[in-house]
């Protein structure tokens, strides 16, 4: 167990609701949910997940801290808003989604190899090295992610895909070598670096 999950239930240990509301964005709205079902109803995925939305917030009101933050559903929003325009409490549904899969993983607690987060990872990895996506590259991460044999699989699966795309000029050969990036690479990584630091420090002292 992470140092910083070990620390958070010495702090919060009567009260999940309490640590989202301290540590999740937007997480201060959970206890405004009535419990109406009206976004798990709405969520055009929410049946295929294990947790729909409504059912998340009553788990953390009933102090499910490891089935939360272990949970995949809130990785699998597609930030459609559809649950956010109807619900009658105006419960800004998605970001709370969003903040939980973001506290889940600075806490360690985020299911491991689940796909929306392996991706996230890759295309930010990708985007700091130049300052700019390298589709080619990108595109063959998330393939080879699982390993030399399936990586093939999955280029030969993909290959018109790939040869559209280049087509399209959204992906070209060259991009192999390098591709395009931003004019100074080490500034914008100096400054995603500090912003980085400044968040750290922020969140230790303050929580989110
Ligand atoms: S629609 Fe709003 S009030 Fe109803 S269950 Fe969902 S979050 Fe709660
Ligand atoms: S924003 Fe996310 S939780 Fe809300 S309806 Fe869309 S997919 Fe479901």
């Amino acid at each position: 167990m992470s140092d910083l999950n070990q620390n958070m239930i010495e702090k919060y240990r009567n009260s999940f609701l309490k640590e989202v509301e301290a540590n999740v964005e937007e997480g201060e709205w959970v206890k405004m949910c009535m419990q109406c079902g009206v976004c798990s109803g709405s969520c055009p995925l929410g049946k295929h997940w294990a947790h729909p939305p409504q059912e998340i917030f009553m788990m953390i009101r009933a102090g499910k801290r490891e089935a939360v933050l272990a949970s995949d559903a809130m990785w699998m929003c597609t930030s459609c808003y559809n649950c956010i325009v109807r619900c009658p409490r105006e419960v800004p549904i998605t970001h709370i989604m969003h903040g939980l899969a973001h506290y889940a993983k600075r806490l360690g607690l985020a299911p491991k190899g689940q796909p929306t987060m392996a991706f996230s990872q890759i295309f930010w990895d990708n985007m700091l090295k130049a300052g700019r996506v390298n589709e080619l590259k990108l595109g063959l991460s998330l393939y080879f992610k699982d390993g030399f044999v399936q990586g093939v699989k999955n280029s030969l699966a993909n290959a018109k895909l790939g040869q559209n795309m280049m087509k399209a000029k959204r992906m070209n050969a060259a991009e192999f070598f390098g591709g395009h990036g931003v004019k100074d690479v080490s500034g914008l990584q100096k400054m995603i670096k500090k912003a980085q630091e400044l968040e750290d420090a922020r969140i230790a002292k303050y929580g989110n």
